[in-house]
């Protein structure tokens, strides 16, 4: 199981938190209607660092770099 550092509560449990999405899924609410849906879903499974959006159980929302193939986590920031 993944410890994740929330920056507002410290190191927590996986479970406590929810994954959101890729920050490179995030479409801008103005390109959104010329994307289609199967583009948003559809991207590169590539190894290495991806950033993510999740959401802690306290409400807060962070930024976390995780790398696809270790689940390592370099960096986490709350947005
Ligand atoms: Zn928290």
């Amino acid at each position: 199981m993944l410890q994740i550092p929330c920056p507002h509560c410290g190191p927590r449990n996986q479970e406590e938190f929810a994954y959101e999405r890729s920050v490179d899924s995030v479409v801008q609410l103005d390109d959104a209607a010329d994307v289609a849906m199967t583009a948003l879903f559809s991207r590169a499974n590539l190894r290495g660092e991806d950033q993510e959006i999740w959401s802690h159980m306290c409400g807060q929302w962070l930024r976390l770099t995780r790398d696809r193939m270790t689940h390592a986590i370099s960096d986490v920031v709350p947005l």
